[in-house]
């Protein structure tokens, strides 16, 4: 019989599956609610293999495709898949999809998250639930939106195999490229079945800075008030925005890469993220924590963004040791925000000042 506890994780993303392995892993009885049904990632992250395994328990070496950029790069979808399969052998670990969790609190007891149709309480409650966390209302809720950091990332994921006949093939590398104040990150990544590397069965990812488009993104109703709402998906364009960015993207980047994002404009693939920095005050109160970019959302030039909640899942398992129930629940709580913050914050410090620096005055 376990008495270490339990807790449940809201939001079943890629920080939510880490923090969710790492706890039961460690004996603590473990749900993660999740409101989509399916995960659909789109496009790469660079990710810490070392940190991975210290904090699922499981070396990603021989497992998850990865190319080399200053780091090792995997897709969105290999790395959730690759999280989901580890999550699945592993006892005390429960994962529910598209439960809806709109409503989380605490008593002296439990926390507690409420869903339309049931209840669910357990001994402590993780917030991993992005950057329009719910959950913060329970532990920042004077501060429960993402501030907008002044510039937007054009994104978007194709088939290598689907792009134009003459198209040269793409570097194995990841490169970065420039045009003015616009950033181009693009990079090859493991194939549509996460795992094919060889050229022509891999896809084709981009990142694409732009700080040019604050008012299109209030226009659309993406930021408002200086606090971003949602992201930028192509039905939402304006009249005349898709053969825009098109022609633009012919102007300004070199093949092959021009090649892949025109493609993924044309078959609309792309999609628009307004970049935040959420700076946290807190990371826990009573028997509820957040974790990811629902406690520190940071700019992508950081790296950062899901291995710092690698490193909060690592935290969170550690301060977890002795078990959660009862009166340890919020001691374990409390000692994992002694831990993450300060490190939290100046990783939200440097990310401000990165996007001072690169989108000007906000
Ligand atoms: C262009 C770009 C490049 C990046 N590159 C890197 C990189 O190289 N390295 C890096 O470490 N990071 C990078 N990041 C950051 C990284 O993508 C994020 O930090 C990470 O995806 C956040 O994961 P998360 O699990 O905290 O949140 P999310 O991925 O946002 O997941 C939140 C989950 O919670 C669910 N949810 C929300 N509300 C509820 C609810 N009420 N009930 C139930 N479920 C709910 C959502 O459906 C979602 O699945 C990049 C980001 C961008 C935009």
């Amino acid at each position: 019989m376990n008495n270490s506890g339990s807790a449940l994780v809201v939001g079943g993303s890629i920080g939510g599956l880490t923090a969710a392995i790492a706890l039961a892993r460690s004996g603590i009885r473990t749900t993660v609610l999740e409101c989509r049904e399916t995960f659909e990632g789109r496009g790469g992250i660079g990710v810490d293999y070392r940190m991975l395994c210290e904090a699922t328990g499981e070396n990603p070496d021989e497992t998850l495709a990865y190319i080399y950029g200053y780091r090792r790069s995997t897709s969105f979808n290999a790395l959730y898949a690759w999280l989901a399969e580890v999550g699945s052998r592993v006892e005390w670990l429960d994962m529910r999809l598209g439960v809806d969790v709109t409503k989380v609190y605490q008593d002296d007891e439990k926390a507690y998250a409420t869903t339309d149709s049931v209840e669910l309480a357990a001994d402590i409650l993780i917030g991993a639930d992005g950057y329009r966390s719910l959950v913060r209302s329970a532990v920042n809720p004077d501060r429960l939106l993402t501030d907008y950091a002044g510039f937007m990332t054009w994104r978007g994921w194709i088939a290598e195999s689907a792009l134009p006949a003459e198209t040269p093939s793409p570097s194995d590398d990841l490169v970065t490229l420039g045009y003015g104040r616009q950033m181009l990150v693009a990079f090859p990544l493991p194939g549509l079945n996460n795992r094919d590397m060889a050229k022509g069965l891999r896809t084709i990812g981009f990142a694409w800075h732009d700080p040019t488009r604050t008012k299109l993104l209030e226009d659309v109703g993406c930021v408002a008030d200086g606090k971003i709402l949602r992201g930028l998906e192509m039905d939402m364009f304006p009249p005349g925005l898709k053969d825009e960015m098109i022609a633009t993207t012919r102007r300004m980047w070199p093949t092959p890469w021009r090649e892949a994002i025109v493609e993924c404009f044309e078959q609309d693939l792309a999609f628009g993220t307004p970049i935040g920095n959420y700076l946290p005050e807190r990371m826990s109160r009573g028997r509820i924590a957040l974790i990811g970019d629902a406690a520190h959302a940071v700019a992508p030039a950081t790296g950062q963004g899901y291995n710092s909640s690698v490193e909060d899942a690592i935290a969170l398992r550690d301060c977890a040791r002795d078990g959660v129930a009862g009166a340890a629940g919020p001691a374990a709580m409390a000692e994992f925000e002694r831990r993450r913050l300060p490190a939290a914050q100046e990783l939200v410090r440097w990310s401000r000042q990165w996007s001072r620096t690169y989108a000007g005055s906000h």
